[in-house]
């Protein structure tokens, strides 16, 4: 009979990896977690984390403007130091990092510090020569940038994963891409200094968001001194003495300190041995699952963006969560991905959840759409010219809320709100009765009373 060293052998301690641990040891399982790099994975060390503390560095400089309309002077102009920023958050990160590991050792996890890979259908195989027998393996190692090949000095570019850490604040930044880690980076280096360029193949930024919203974050991101080239990209990179030259395919060259290459990811699953157990993979390497994170071998699941279905770390928790819950707690729990919140924390900001307007008209014949677009209290003082946007999307035929869509300010707070009367079924009557708190702007999504437009399925 096989003897096993552990019940469950996790590669990857990100944040699905380390969730399935957690919940797998505290249901008995004796389990053990591979980790290559540092523990807490791409959203603690180098994603949402330390993306959303430069996004609120950055958010500083239209402070400091605004305050001057409210009665502040500032009588010494702020200055940035991006030295301090880039320690700081260092500091942050490293706690969080300690929080997990220190986690994932009270819940009785064996944490090994190694790249690990496949060797069989119940065998990892760590980078230091070490084998782990293990009943289970969950495929947790997420995703990296991708690079996208032939394209001369490429190399010289910086991913998601170098740019938090570049040695020198870049006062001339070149963003390749039109997704929303590109845009995140464009606005938030835009508003700490640098000046910012975002080259993409696309005509708007955002593939995959409502339209509205699209066209008016490129609209606000210009305004803000973003220089959005669509439809050019770069041909080839160099370097120069006085940093990056690069030339784009609509025949332009320009000199940049740094490049950031934010072309989309791909999951890890290159050298992980997942064909020594037979493992279906997707053309771009994303371990194919089943509705319970099983793949096609029996001893083997995979969870989060490995899998490249809903890339967001809270997509990540609840697979590894219904995972562990069902292989060793006895819970059959599949995860319901329906009304999935997500945001782009640019500035202006983005928040989205449920249908878009072209989805909607996909699946149902008549679509009402409420829209309102105003300016908020903070900027009325300032002078600034910035605008909330709202759109909300109903199917006529039950008065059910399909979609919400915000731009603007606290749009990721309130989509996070709005999301649970969504997912509730709320109707638009539940909004149209749901008393407005003032002054806010989040009362604007109960007092939209006539739809700006009705469209219907074969008028799209
Ligand atoms: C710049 C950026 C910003 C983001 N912002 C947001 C956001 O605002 N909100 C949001 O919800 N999501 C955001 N994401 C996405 C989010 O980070 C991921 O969806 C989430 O981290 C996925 O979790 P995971 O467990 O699948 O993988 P990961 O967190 O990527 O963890 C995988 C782990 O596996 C390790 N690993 C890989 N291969 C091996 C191996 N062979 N052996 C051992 N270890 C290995 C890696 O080192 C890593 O630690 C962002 C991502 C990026 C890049």
């Amino acid at each position: 009979m096989t003897t096993f060293d552990f019940d469950l052998a996790v590669i990857g301690a990100g944040s699905g990896g380390v969730r399935a641990a957690r919940i797998a040891a505290s249901h008995g399982a004796k389990t053990a977690i591979v980790e290559e790099s540092r523990v807490g994975g791409t959203c603690v060390i180098r994603g949402c984390v330390p993306k959303k503390l430069y996004v609120l560095a950055s958010r500083f400089k239209d402070a400091f403007e605004d305050a001057q309309g409210f009665g502040w002077s500032l009588e010494h102009p702020p200055s940035f130091d991006w030295a301090q920023l880039v320690k700081a958050k260092e500091k942050e990160i490293t706690r969080l990092e300690g929080l997990y590991r220190l986690n994932l050792e009270k819940s009785g996890v064996e944490v090994f510090s190694a790249r690990g890979a496949v060797a069989g259908p119940q065998e990892v195989r760590l980078g230091d020569g070490r084998s782990l027998r293990a009943k289970h393996i969950l495929v947790a190692t997420g995703g990296a940038p991708w690079r996208p090949p032939g394209i001369p000095g490429i190399e010289l570019a910086a991913t998601s994963n170098e740019i938090f850490d570049l040695e020198r604040f870049p006062r001339r930044l070149l963003v390749v891409g039109a997704g929303y880690i590109a845009v995140e980076f464009a606005c938030l280096f835009q508003r700490l200094g640098a000046e910012t360029r975002m080259v993409f193949r696309a005509e708007t930024p955002l593939r995959g968001f409502d339209d509205d919203l699209r066209r008016r974050l490129a609209a606000a991101m210009e305004q803000s001194g973003v220089a959005l080239v669509p439809g050019a990209l770069p041909t080839g990179l160099r370097k120069t003495s006085g940093g990056i030259a690069a030339s784009l395919t609509n025949g332009a060259e320009l000199e940049v300190d740094a490049v950031l290459l934010a072309a989309g990811r791909r999951p890890s699953t290159s050298g992980l041995g997942l064909d020594t157990a037979g493992i279906a993979l997707r053309p771009n390497g994303a371990v194919i699952v089943d509705a319970f994170q099983r793949s096609n071998a029996p001893s083997i699941s995979a969870i989060g963006d490995v899998t490249d279905r809903i890339n967001l770390t809270p997509v990540a928790i609840r697979e590894g969560q219904a995972f562990a819950d069902r292989l060793f707690g006895g819970k059959n729990v599949e995860v319901d991905y329906d009304f999935t919140p997500s945001a782009v924390f640019s500035t202006p900001e983005l928040g989205t959840v449920g249908l878009s307007e072209a989805e909607a008209l996909e699946r149902c014949d008549a679509v009402a759409v409420y829209e309102t677009a105003f300016r908020p209290m903070q900027a009325t003082l300032s002078g600034r010219a910035e605008q909330v946007y709202m759109k909300l999307l109903v199917n006529e035929a039950d008065d059910r809320v399909l979609g919400l869509h915000l731009l603007g300010r606290e749009a990721a707070e309130m989509t996070q709100l709005a999301a649970i009367a969504l997912k509730m079924g709320a109707r638009k009557s539940d909004f149209d009765a749901t008393m407005a708190l003032h002054p806010t702007l989040a009362e604007e999504l109960v007092t939209m009373r006539a739809p700006a437009r009705r469209m219907r399925r074969n008028a799209a």
